[in-house]
């Protein structure tokens, strides 16, 4: 079971994801552009109206996408999952979709967010060529010269006609405006996972894998424990709830975590019981330092030294961090404190 929906620009590598994990999971890719083009080609009245909005590099509007997802998340094969690619690209879309999911008791596991920087999704887009047969997508700058046919099954590649540079600027624009509001309406939900989007595509795979099957931890779970010393700082009080919140939400947020989770659990364990561990692993017991060597560490780092060997070991160099920041935020408690703590000086 893989409800997700995949959020990124033009461009990130939605679709070519969402077909990598369809194969590997069977869990079919819903791609609203798919589903317009398809209409667009059987020359639908649908199709015709959606046409010239697409060529301009425009929303079709919400009515038109909506019917045509309601339709295929209606589909037997989606009765176990699905992952939407495009869908949904505003605000109202998401909304809609909910309400969508909660009539079909489908809820919504995750939102992977595909991060791509401008540069590269311009030049992924200008550049892109695809195969009318099997639908792989190639780019000119790695075709070997003068190729233009599918190596799978050497139909001739063609270009779509929304990838030409004026139409791909309108169409990042329109992200930028509709589309990105909903990393933080995803954000605030609890679902988001960001992912980093560029690099080999088998790395990006694997991040993606990691992303989609960590399984997330309610707030509720992650216990922080303070020191006693932080405990009577109202700042650090702060820092520690939105922390733990954080965490929760986005338990594969950073690439590092989704790809280490990747690695590390083959996938299925993956990163949100890194981040319950995580979470824990805040509390007292580390802070204490459980082991000879951690507390040493943790000794010499209160004293504001902080030995260089152990910051090569990741666990000591957690604890010394720790104990660091604890030291520099020493002059803002003792003038919280006042007289009293200057006295103790
Ligand atoms: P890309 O993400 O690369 O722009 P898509 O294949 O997802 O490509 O979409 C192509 C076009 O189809 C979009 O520019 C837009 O006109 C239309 N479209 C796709 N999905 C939606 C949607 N959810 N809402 C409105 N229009 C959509």
């Amino acid at each position: 079971m893989m409800r997700i929906v995949l959020l990124g620009a033009p461009g990130s590598g939605k679709g070519t994801q969402a077909q990598r994990l369809q194969s590997k999971y069977g869990v079919p890719q819903v791609s609203s552009g798919d589903l317009l083009r398809d209409a667009v080609a059987r020359g639908t009245e649908l199709g015709k109206q959606a046409k010239s909005v697409m060529d301009a590099g425009q929303l079709v509007s919400d009515d038109i996408v909506l019917g045509l997802i309601r339709e295929r998340l209606g589909r037997e094969d989606a009765a176990n999952g699905f992952i939407l690619d495009g869908f949904p690209r505003n605000i109202e879309q998401a909304n809609a979709l909910n309400a969508l999911l909660e009539e079909i008791g489908q809820p919504l596991d995750a939102v992977l967010l595909l991060d791509v920087r401008n540069e590269t999704l311009m030049q992924r887009l200008a550049g892109r060529r695809i195969c009318p047969q099997c639908g792989t997508v190639y780019n000119v700058h790695t075709l070997p010269e003068g190729v233009n046919t599918c190596s799978k099954d050497g139909a001739e590649l063609y270009q779509r006609p929304d990838d030409n540079e004026e139409v791909i600027g309108k169409r990042l624009s329109v992200y930028d405006e509709q589309t990105k509001p909903l990393i933080e309406h995803y954000s605030k939900l609890g679902l988001l996972r960001k992912v980093a989007g560029e690099g080999e595509l088998e790395e990006v795979s694997e991040r993606m894998e990691a992303a989609a099957l960590a399984k997330p931890v309610p707030a509720s779970k992650v216990k922080v424990t303070r020191s006693s010393a932080s405990r009577k700082a109202p700042s650090s009080k702060k820092k520690s709830a939105g922390g733990a919140a954080a965490k929760s939400a986005k338990p594969a947020a950073k690439q590092g975590s989704a790809k280490q989770a990747g690695k590390k659990a083959a996938g299925k364990k993956a990163a949100g019981k890194k981040a319950a561990a995580k979470g824990k692993a805040a509390g007292k017991r580390k802070a204490a330092g459980k082991s000879a060597a951690k507390s040493k560490v943790a000794k010499k780092a209160a004293r504001g030294k902080v030995a260089k060997k152990s910051s090569k070991r990741p666990a000591a160099r957690r604890v010394a961090k720790k104990a660091a920041r604890k030291v520099a935020r020493r002059p803002a408690k003792a003038a919280r404190r006042g007289g009293k703590a200057r006295a103790k000086k």
